[in-house]
């Protein structure tokens, strides 16, 4: 029997490591337990994917949020040392390139417990994203490094990380949005709520730092809603939020602003979307896999391949012309490449776990 830590504390972590969960308890000879950092604590930023989406119920949480960097990395990094200590798992699994993420690699690699990394390899090559030095230092950390893509293989080669402990497993935000995709189309009733009919809206997620902090790119982004021809639904990051109100920007009357949703609700305006807008790493490959047009509100992505498809339109909130960028019409891109693997990556994982030596 193989005992995993499972380390998540937000949003998206919560979705990758339920794809991975299922998978846990479908095979025998592991015991995962999760350990949630409390990074993001809100019943629809956390609470929500625990019931939605039949994670496992945290066996640590933490309750550490709402501090800086610093604040939150430290408190995590020693409290995760504690469960680590008394625990001694076989293998400590973290996802993405959060605060959490980075905290819980620290504390495993300090005391030689085995760590792997979900979704090692990408980068945006922007040091100013807390993001990249969190997935950057977890990679060279990582005793097994699972990419989503081989394009993060490439980058490691690159960083002086490869080997037979760098396996491209494909991604599992593609066995996420598969699974859970079809539960949506059975469970949610978020387009009779809001009355949307397919086709027939944008819809747009912001959250990142760079965006919500900066009050420029902010209002542009909000300029640039202004002039799509179809009403935008924004489920708004607690952040975003408050920044909004904070440089007092103003939300256009086409912007229909909703609280953050859960994932199928999330899933289901996806899929049904005719376009969508975002900074987050995660919806945009989501756009893709649901073969919906991207707009990223960013000066990069992690995420080349989707901008090479055809798939993925970057504009920077800095220099580009958002109302321009808005008032376009958006085709679908390329279709048959599979860049993010079959829909196996769960499984690749725990075999990956279990081979390695
Ligand atoms: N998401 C959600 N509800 C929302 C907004 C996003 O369930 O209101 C999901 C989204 O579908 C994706 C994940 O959260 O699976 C992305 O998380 P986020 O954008 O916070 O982080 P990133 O991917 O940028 O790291």
């Amino acid at each position: 029997m193989k005992k995993i830590i499972t380390v998540v504390g937000a949003r998206p972590q919560f979705i990758k490591a339920a794809a991975v969960s299922r998978a846990f308890r479908d095979a025998a000879g592991f015991e995962e337990k999760i350990l949630h950092t409390g990074q993001h604590f809100d019943s629809n930023m956390s609470d929500v994917f625990f019931e939605e989406l039949d994670i496992p119920r945290p066996h640590f949480h933490l309750g550490i949020g709402g501090g800086g960097h610093g604040k939150n990395t430290g408190r995590m990094i020693e409290q995760i040392e504690t469960v680590l200590v008394d625990e001694r798992p076989d293998w400590v699994l973290v996802y993405g390139d959060t605060d959490s993420t980075l905290a819980g690699a620290l504390a495993a690699v300090k005391l030689h417990i085995p760590l792997a990394h979900v979704e090692a390899g990408l980068r945006s090559f922007n040091k100013r994203m807390p993001e990249e030095i969190n997935r950057k230092l977890t990679d060279h950390a990582s005793d097994l490094l699972l990419t989503p893509n081989a394009s993060a293989v490439e980058t490691l080669a690159a960083e002086g990380i490869s080997g037979r402990h760098v396996v491209n497993v494909g991604d599992v935000m593609y066995d996420a949005a598969l699974v859970f995709g079809e539960k949506a189309e059975a469970k949610s009733s978020v387009l009779r709520v809001l009355d949307l009919g397919p086709g027939t809206y944008v819809l747009a997620t912001v959250h990142r730092q760079e965006n919500t902090d900066a009050p420029v790119r902010l209002r542009n982004i909000f300029s640039g809603f202004a002039a799509s021809p179809l009403p935008v639904v924004l489920p708004l990051h607690p952040r975003t939020r408050q920044r909004i109100a904070a440089f007092g920007v103003d939300i256009p009357g086409n912007v229909r602003v909703v609280d953050p949703l859960g994932y199928l609700d999330m899933v289901m305006l996806e899929k049904n979307a005719a376009l969508i807008a975002t900074d987050s790493g995660g919806v945009q490959k989501e756009a893709y896999f649901h073969g919906v047009p991207c707009v990223t509100l960013r000066d990069e992505t992690e995420w080349n391949e989707l901008v090479q498809l055809g798939w993925n339109t970057l504009a920077s909130p800095e220099r580009d012309d958002l109302a321009g960028v808005f008032s376009k019409k958006y085709l679908p891109g390329q279709l048959g490449a599979a860049p993010y693997g079959n829909g196996d990556a769960a499984d690749r994982i725990l075999k990956e776990l279990t081979d390695y030596n």
